[in-house]
């Protein structure tokens, strides 16, 4: 491990990023600061270093000084280091030879009110950012190849939107769905706003295409069991879990022509178990062995094993022909590799019946929104006819509590995001109460009414015009009246400035939506992070909302955050289209910060293999000698085998042990403390 030999010529830029630096420290006395450092030849500042004419100062004053190290003084390195170091290249220099000092994230924003201490603090993240630029050495990229191959997780409208764009721009795409059919919620849904198109009508095209997509290899009924490798070379294992049904091809691998599953139903008529139906929310009955509804893809029958009593009455009933139920079927695995993946898993409802005030399962009459959408369905438990479930009468009045969970900071179950389509499909459901049911009003009540993509608020207008009642107010507490089972809704009516207490004959929540459960395992087998609200966390709020901090992984739909079917949809396709372009590239260069094992102090002891949490390291045998290697395309840089090793034997690059003691040094030698 050597320092750099050649003299230090370095550059330093302060950016004053308009006012958000400038107008809480003093960019002169951090410039003029700088220019007394060792190996510091030029400092220079500028209102915008990002800026075209900021960046030609950097390129111009490396030819001019002939710098061999380049700082910036600015914001975040997250989104401007890439920019600066391309103007490092673009000055001749080897990219690296580049180092930030965020002033901006990690000073004038939160020492806004301390010119005098902010002024400081600038310095010395310069003077540290300049010890370890003393010390940079030229790194390489390293290059590697990208299958030509992708995969989708979660087939709802967002992963098979991913898909079918992927899979159209000539990219082999497994869409991997753990339901047995693809659809996802939307598939749940009666019709959808602000069009008041049938859902499923304008779903199920999508669902048939990705069944038949000559690119599209669509696994259903399937979950991820584990994930190796990195951008452009990913190894997925899959788990095919047994459905107990085989479809026509599986049926010929196993010798039997023209057999499998044709979704005539003959098994489900005779099967004797009676379940209720999740996907009906337990409102309709549904056999042992079942599809969800009419419309699924693939249309292959499943069994429940949970249920099966294994009478084989199915199995009589499918016939000889076709011979397509297996009872004995077990779950079988397949790995699979792809160049870039995009999580599209969706997303759950808080267990409202935790908010206990509302009495959700406590009060036949109370619902969700989602019960509501099934309820109201033509191919719902009902036919489509909106009923109560304590009576099966036909409701007339029906309240509806907006925000139920949602912007609610009580804590417990309650999120204090919104939810953002719950204010939409209240609206929509009360259009349909009033177009369905006549004489019936619908009342909302909600906290603000957020109408806000296109064509939304004059939706709005519209349902207020057809008469829909709206009371601004957080609804404290719902009561049942006993005999009659109608609810009694109190709440504050903050417009009038009084307490309402109103009887209904139903109550619809629009309950608050939150991570699926398993969104923690499916984030940390794919290294992905989550926000503090805990869905997946975008790269860039901004700027990047389709990616992850993890190279070739990349999000789509509601996983990402709440949001409706058009968000999702055009999320689904930006994330398609930022996942192919690595596939298209057919390379990708992957940042050089790898450990590297100096082999000649290296023990071969081989403790750090098993730390490494991306399984990069093992022993080989070289000349003689056992010592751990680097697969530099698995490496992170995390730096975890750099901290265990004994003996010091591992280095990380661009982080290497003398360049953060020089830091430290630097700041402590000048008698620094915070
Ligand atoms: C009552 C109600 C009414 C609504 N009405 C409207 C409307 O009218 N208009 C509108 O624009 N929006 C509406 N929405 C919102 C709409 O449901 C969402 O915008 C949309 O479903 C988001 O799609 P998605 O693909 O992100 O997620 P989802 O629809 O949840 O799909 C996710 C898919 O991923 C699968 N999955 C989950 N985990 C895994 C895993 N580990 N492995 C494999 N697969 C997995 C799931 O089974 C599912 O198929 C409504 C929502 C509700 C609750
Ligand atoms: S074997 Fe199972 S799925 Fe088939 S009919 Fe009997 S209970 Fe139903
Ligand atoms: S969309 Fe409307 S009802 Fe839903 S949480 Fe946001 S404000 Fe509340």
């Amino acid at each position: 491990m050597t320092e750099t030999k050649e003299e230090s010529r370095i550059g330093v830029f302060i950016c004053h990023c308009g006012t958000n630096i400038a107008g809480s420290l003093s960019i002169q006395e951090v410039m003029d600061y700088a220019k007394t450092l060792d190996g510091v030849v030029v400092a220079d500042e500028y209102q915008y270093m990002c800026s075209t004419p900021g960046q030609s100062k950097i390129i111009d004053a490396i030819k001019e000084h002939n710098l061999n190290g380049i700082v910036v003084a600015a914001c975040s390195p997250r989104l401007h280091e890439p920019t600066f170091r391309t103007a490092t290249q673009e000055g001749g220099l080897n990219k690296f030879r580049f180092e930030m000092a965020n002033i901006r994230d990690q000073n004038s924003w939160v020492h806004m009110h301390d010119w005098e201490g902010a002024t400081e603090k600038a310095k010395d993240q310069v003077l540290i950012a300049v010890a370890k630029a003393r010390m940079l050495e030229d790194l390489q990229p390293k290059s590697v190849p990208v299958e030509h191959s992708a995969l989708v997780l979660g087939g709802g409208v967002g992963g098979m939107q991913a898909a079918l764009d992927l899979a159209s721009a000539g990219i082999k795409t497994y869409l991997i769905e753990k339901a047995p059919t693809v659809g996802g919620r939307m598939s749940q849904l009666d019709k959808t706003f602000p069009t008041l198109d049938c859902s499923q009508c304008i779903l199920t095209p999508k669902m048939v295409d990705v069944g038949r997509h000559p690119n599209i290899e669509l696994r259903t009924y399937t979950e991820v069991e584990n994930v190796e490798g990195y951008i452009g070379n990913f190894t997925i294992t899959l788990r095919k879990k047994a459905r107990g049904v085989l479809d026509p091809t599986e049926a010929l691998e196993r010798g039997i022509i023209g057999g499998g599953c044709n979704g005539c139903g003959d098994c489900a008529e005779v099967c004797p178990v009676i379940k209720p139906n999740p996907f009906e929310f337990g409102m309709a009955p549904r056999k042992a062995i079942y599809i969800y509804h009419p419309q699924v893809m693939p249309l292959q029958y499943t069994v429940d094993f949970d249920a099966c009593v294994k009478c084989g009455l199915c199995v009589e009933a499918c016939g000889e022909e076709k011979r397509a139920i297996d009872l004995d079927m077990v779950d079988t695995f397949e790995k699979v590799r792809v160049g870039t993946c995009i999580l599209a898993i969706g997303y759950d409802f808080i267990p409202i019946e935790q908010k206990t005030e509302w009495g959700y399962k406590r009060f036949d009459n109370v619902i969700t929104g989602l019960e509501f959408e099934r309820l109201i369905c033509a191919s719902g438990p009902t036919g489509g006819k909106l009923i109560r479930p304590s009576d099966g009468q036909i409701p007339k009045k029906v309240g509806f509590v907006l925000c139920a969970g949602s912007r609610d900071n009580t804590g417990g179950v309650a999120k204090a995001y919104c939810s953002r389509f719950c204010c939409m499909y209240s609206l929509k459901h009360a259009h349909q109460i009033m177009e369905k049911i006549p004489g019936a009003v619908p009342y909302l009540f909600y906290m603000d009414i957020r109408s806000f993509g296109k064509m939304y608020e004059e939706f709005y207008y519209r349902i207020q015009n057809e008469g829909a009642k709206f009371i601004r107010g957080r609804v404290a507490n719902i009561l049942e009246d006993p005999t009659t089972k109608n609810l009694i809704v109190h709440t504050e009516d903050t417009l009038l400035g009084r307490p309402v207490a109103m009887e209904m004959d139903m109550v619809v929540l629009a309950a608050a939506i939150q991570p699926k459960p398993e969104a923690e395992r499916i984030r940390q087998m794919f290294g992905v992070s989550k926000s503090q609200d805990g869905w997946l966390l975008e790269a860039h709020p901004k700027l990047n909302p389709c990616g992850t901090t993890t190279a070739g992984i990349y999000l789509a739909g509601v996983c990402q955050g709440p949001k409706d079917i058009p968000d999702t949809v055009a999320q689904a396709e930006g994330a398609a289209s930022a996942a192919s372009i690595p596939i298209h590239t057919g390379e990708v260069q992957l940042e050089p910060y790898f450990a590297q094992c100096m082999d000649e102090i290296c023990a071969g002891c081989g403790m750090c293999v098993p730390q490494c949490p991306y399984g990069a390291l093992a022993l080989i045998d070289k000349e003689g000698r056992t010592v751990m290697e680097v697969t530099e395309a698995k490496c992170k840089g995390c730096g975890t085998c750099g901290g265990f090793c004994p003996g010091g034997a591992i280095k990380m690059q661009h982080f290497t042990s003398p360049q953060i003691c020089a830091q430290i040094d630097a700041f402590l030698l000048k008698g620094g403390e915070y």
